[in-house]
C-alpha cells in the first residue's frame, strides 16, 4: 500500500483539518467518492465506513432518494432568506419533525450546525428567564465528560478537561459541573449519582438558567452510556427549581441508540431540544432547536417580543428538502430492526475484546460499539492499520468506536468489528 498516493501536498500545506497541527499534521486521506457503506480513496483503496461521517450518514452515501431530493430542490432554489420569507421545504420538514418529536415541543428554530443549535438553545434559556423577570439566571449546569460543540458557549459546557478549558482561560464563561453519572445504562441505579446535582442546585439555583444534557449517551466527551434514572431525577430537580432542561440530541437523534430519540429511554421531555447531524442524512449541515409553548411564548410575549437570533442560512431550502427526504426514508426503512440487528452483532463480535489486556471496557448501545482502551491510542498508527484492513474508523483518546450506517450488511460489519478487535490487540 502506498500511503503517499492517498494524501495531497496542497492539503497538507494549506488546509487546516479538525483537531490537528499545521506544522506536523496527521495524515488526511483523500477521498475520491463514497457510495453506500464504501469510501473510495484517491488511489482506489476501498474502505468500509464505520463512522457514518461522525454520526450523520445513516443511509450511507450517494443515496438515490436523497440525491433526487437535492436535485429537485436545486432546480427551484438553493437558498432564500428566512427573514420575512418562507418555503415548502422548511414547512414540510417542520411537519414531519413535529410528528416524531414529543408533542409539547412544537416550536422549531432552524440553525446551521450542531454547535449553533446549542448556542441558540442556551440563548433561548437566558432570554426566557429575562422575559420572566429573572435576569440573574444566566448560568448553566451540566455533567462532566459531555460534548456540545466547539463554539464559545457550547464549548463552555463541554468537559473542562477534554474540552481544554484551560487554554481559553477566563475568556470562557464559567459553568457549573457535576460528576458524570457512574450508573451504567442497563445496570443498577445508584442513588448517590444524583447527590452532587441536588447539592449544587440547592446552593445555586437562583443563577441557573438551564441544565444541558446529552440524554443517556455522551458522545465525543467519552462515549459513555449512563442510567436513564439520572435524567429522570435531574429533570425533577430542574422542574422544582425553575431551571429549564435542554437535551442535546445532536448525536443521539434519528435512531442511533435504538429509539428514534434518546429521550424515549427516559420518558423525560425537555423544555428545549437540539437536533442536527443525521437530520439531513449527512448530506449537508442543518440543525433545529425545538421549544415548548412556555419557552417560545414567554420569550415572544415580553420585551423585545422576539427571539434575538437569525442566521443568514436559516432554514436553507436545499438542506430542509434533503432532511425531509432523509427522515421519510428513515421512517420507511425498518430502521428499528436494522439498529437492533447491528446491536446484536456488535455485542457478539466485540465481546472477545473484553479478554484483551489492552482493554478497560466494551460497551454497545443501539448502533454504537465502543472499545475503551487502558492507554491512549496512537492515532496515526491506528488510522493506518485500519486502512490496511480496509475499514474507516477514527479513534480518539482511549476510545476506539464505530457507529456504522444503518444499511450496513452483516459481512461488512464483521469486517469492521474484526479489524477493531485485531488492531486493539496489536496496541
Ligand atoms: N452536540 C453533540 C452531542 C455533538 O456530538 C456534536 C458534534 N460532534 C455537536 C453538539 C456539535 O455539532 P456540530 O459539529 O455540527 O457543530
Amino acid at each position: 500500500m502506498n500511503f503517499d498516493l492517498m494524501t495531497d501536498s496542497f492539503d497538507r500545506e494549506h488546509l487546516w483539518h479538525p483537531y490537528t497541527s499545521t506544522t506536523n499534521p496527521l495524515p488526511a486521506y483523500k477521498v475520491r467518492e463514497a457510495s453506500g457503506c464504501r469510501i473510495t480513496l484517491a488511489d482506489g483503496t476501498e474502505l468500509i465506513e464505520g463512522m457514518s461521517s461522525w454520526w450523520c450518514a445513516l443511509h450511507g452515501y450517494n443515496h438515490p432518494v436523497l440525491n433526487n431530493a437535492v436535485e429537485m430542490q436545486l432546480k427551484r432554489m438553493s437558498h432564500i432568506m428566512f427573514g420575512g420569507l418562507t418555503h415548502d421545504p422548511a414547512i414540510e420538514l417542520g411537519k414531519i419533525l413535529l410528528e416524531i418529536l414529543p408533542e409539547s415541543l412544537d416550536h422549531i428554530f432552524y440553525a446551521d450546525s450542531g454547535s449553533v443549535a446549542v448556542e441558540v438553545a442556551m440563548k433561548m434559556a437566558v432570554q426566557y428567564h429575562y422575559a420572566k423577570g429573572a435576569p440573574e439566571r444566566t448560568n448553566f449546569v451540566t455533567i462532566r465528560s459531555g460534548y456540545h460543540g466547539d463554539t464559545w458557549n457550547a464549548m463552555s459546557v463541554c468537559d473542562p478537561v477534554t474540552g481544554m478549558h484551560s487554554i481559553f482561560g477566563c475568556s470562557l464563561p464559567v459553568r457549573f459541573f457535576v460528576p458524570q453519572p457512574k450508573s451504567r445504562f442497563g445496570g443498577e441505579w445508584c442513588e448517590s449519582d444524583i447527590l452532587p446535582l441536588k447539592d449544587l442546585i440547592a446552593k445555586n439555583s437562583d443563577n441557573i438558567a438551564a441544565m444541558i444534557l446529552e440524554p443517556v449517551v455522551q458522545g465525543a466527551g467519552g462515549m459513555w452510556f449512563y442510567h436513564p434514572e439520572y435524567v429522570r431525577k435531574a429533570a425533577e430537580l430542574c422542574r422544582e427549581n425553575g431551571i429549564l432542561l435542554i437535551f442535546d440530541e445532536i448525536a443521539t437523534g434519528f435512531g442511533r441508540t435504538g429509539k428514534l430519540f434518546a429521550w424515549e429511554h427516559t420518558g423525560v421531555v425537555p423544555d428545549i431540544m437540539c437536533i442536527g447531524k443525521s437530520l439531513t442524512g449527512g448530506y449537508m449541515t442543518l440543525s433545529a432547536v425545538l421549544a415548548t409553548d412556555d419557552v417560545a411564548d414567554t420569550i415572544s410575549d415580553n420585551y423585545p417580543n422576539a427571539f434575538m437570533h437569525g442566521p443568514t442560512f436559516m432554514g436553507n431550502p436545499l438542506a430542509c428538502a434533503v432532511a425531509k427526504a432523509s427522515v421519510e426514508l428513515l421512517l420507511d426503512s425498518g430502521w428499528k430492526d436494522n439498529v437492533r440487528r447491528i446491536e446484536i452483532q456488535l455485542n457478539e463480535e466485540l465481546a472477545p475484546a473484553r479478554e484483551l489486556p489492552q482493554v478497560a471496557d466494551v460497551r454497545v448501545l443501539g448502533a454504537i460499539g465502543v472499545i475503551e482502551t487502558r492507554e491512549p491510542v496512537n492515532m496515526e498508527w491506528m488510522q493506518r492499520r485500519f486502512i490496511e484492513e480496509g475499514v474507516w474508523v477514527r479513534p480518539f483518546g482511549r476510545l476506539v468506536y464505530i457507529m456504522p450506517p444503518f444499511i450496513i450488511e452483516k459481512d461488512d460489519l464483521t469486517r469492521l468489528t474484526t479489524a477493531l478487535v485485531k488492531i486493539v490487540s496489536e496496541m
